[in-house]
């Protein structure tokens, strides 16, 4: 399997003359927030997947609903108008979920990058539909991650993703993110400096023109870009900038969203409603790959009154509503809805802050902390004063320590990203911090 893997596999981020030297983990095994290598190591993953495995890898009324499913109907497609039981039962749950957004109605999709580039089509036609059709650019924050389709890349604020396949969309635009450790304002106040980047907004607005805009898109709390945490008065005051410019407000809550920051939202932080949401990743807990685009309010108001563009979006997969996938997220949620899953983020969350708080006051390597519910982040650096990012090799040590010492970590550039599942126990986060405390006391 090891030499298949270098082989055959193209791994997005690993070179394989790299994966010879150092061999990638081969998963075998999940169980609880736990994972078992094909050495039969067994770490605790706090990553979650990829942010996503909220219940842990080893929850039986998932397994038993997919099981069910994949017996009574393995597929059928939502698409073209027919629909499946789960898939409509799923589309329910997810309008009570997101009643407090406003959300009533979800265009299924397979995954998050998919939701985002189905959000800002969406964002395009409606304009179109309401005869203002100049309205085609788009807004984003630098740092944010929105996917790898052409639309997510076109918004995403990150080079590294972009850069290869440019020339993306045009008409994108990115103004700063509110992250107080590195911002060209200099601004370490978390409340002057969201003020200062909706400023940097409405002076983008005011540039391009408010009736050449699409959307303004962005996480709730930015996660691949290093978990990036706006204040609390961020988000209502970029709401208010978009009413007044009648720019449409795409949350993408492909991470946030089911309880990973605390709340059933990101969005509900702040009780902001989006015209538009992006979900994927948590709402089947990972055990099947599916996402929505969720829309209310005014968007689903205009589209329901145009009898040509509702039934003709012109947009969506052949696995829109999976009945596999569908039953695989009614039983997720129920169990999410069932353990409290928010409330085990916030509390557990409190307790990582600290647990990395203390790191950061032992470790001149940790630059920054951030944390919000069971999304976290380190941001380790060289040097203090002058915040130069730590290497790559440092990452690679720090990672492969903790590794040894029982935690799986995410290394993102100089950030280690935490996203353990939401079922996590308190003693679960001491051995996190065990583990991150041995990685980084192997390259002090
Ligand atoms: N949006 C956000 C905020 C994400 O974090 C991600 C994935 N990490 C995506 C979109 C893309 O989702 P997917 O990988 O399921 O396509």
């Amino acid at each position: 399997l090891t030499e298949n893997n270098a082989k055959h596999i193209w791994h997005p981020m690993a070179h394989p003359a790299e994966m010879k030297r150092n061999p990638p983990h081969v998963i075998m095994k999940g169980r609880g927030a736990y994972v078992t290598d094909l050495e039969g190591r067994e770490v605790l993953d706090a990553v979650g997947g990829l942010w996503n495995v909220n219940l842990g890898y080893s929850c039986d009324p998932v397994k038993q609903a997919i099981a069910a499913q994949l017996d009574a109907l393995p597929y059928y497609s939502g698409f073209r108008g027919t629909s499946t039981g789960p898939s409509i039962e799923l589309a329910w749950e997810l309008a009570q979920w997101f009643a407090p957004e406003g959300m009533t109605r979800a265009l299924f999709t397979s995954g998050g990058s998919d939701s985002v580039e189905t959000a800002l089509r969406l964002a395009r036609q409606y304009w179109k539909i309401r005869g203002q059709g100049d309205r085609t650019k788009f807004i984003a924050l630098k740092k944010g991650y929105h996917g790898t389709h052409f639309g997510g890349a076109s918004v995403n604020g990150n080079a590294n993703f972009r850069r290869n396949y440019e020339p993306l969309l045009p008409g994108v635009f990115h103004i700063p993110a509110p992250y107080a450790y590195r911002n060209p304002f200099d601004e370490t106040d978390p409340e002057r400096l969201a003020r200062l980047c909706v400023r940097a907004l409405e002076d983008e607005i005011a540039f391009q023109g408010p009736d050449t805009i699409a959307a303004f898109i962005m996480e709730p709390v930015l996660g691949a870009g290093g978990v990036i945490v706006p204040p609390d008065s961020f988000l209502p005051l970029v709401r208010e900038v978009c009413d007044r410019h009648e720019i449409l407000l795409i949350a993408d809550e492909v991470v946030t969203a089911f309880g990973r920051t605390g709340a059933w939202a990101g969005a509900r932080l702040t009780g902001v409603k989006p015209d538009m949401m992006t979900i994927a990743k948590a709402v089947t807990s990972g055990y099947f790959p599916l996402g929505a685009t969720m829309i209310g309010g005014r968007m689903a108001e205009v589209f329901e009154a145009d009898r040509s563009s509702f039934g003709a979006i012109g947009h969506g997969y052949t696995y829109s509503g999976h009945p596999v996938g569908c039953a695989a997220g009614l039983a997720a949620l129920a169990e999410t809805k069932r353990l409290r899953l928010d409330e085990n983020a916030a509390a557990r969350g409190a307790e990582l802050a600290a647990v990395l708080e203390d790191l950061k006051a032992r470790h001149p390597l940790v630059g920054d902390v951030r944390c919000r519910g069971l999304m976290a982040a380190l941001e380790l650096v060289s040097d203090r004063d002058s915040k130069a990012p730590a290497d790559k090799a440092v990452m690679t040590k720090v990672a492969d320590t903790a590794y040894a010492a029982g935690a799986m970590l995410r290394v993102s550039g100089p950030n280690v990203i935490l996203s353990p599942p939401l079922i996590v126990t308190a003693e679960e986060i001491r051995a996190i911090g065990a583990a991150i405390d041995a990685g980084l006391s192997a390259v002090a």
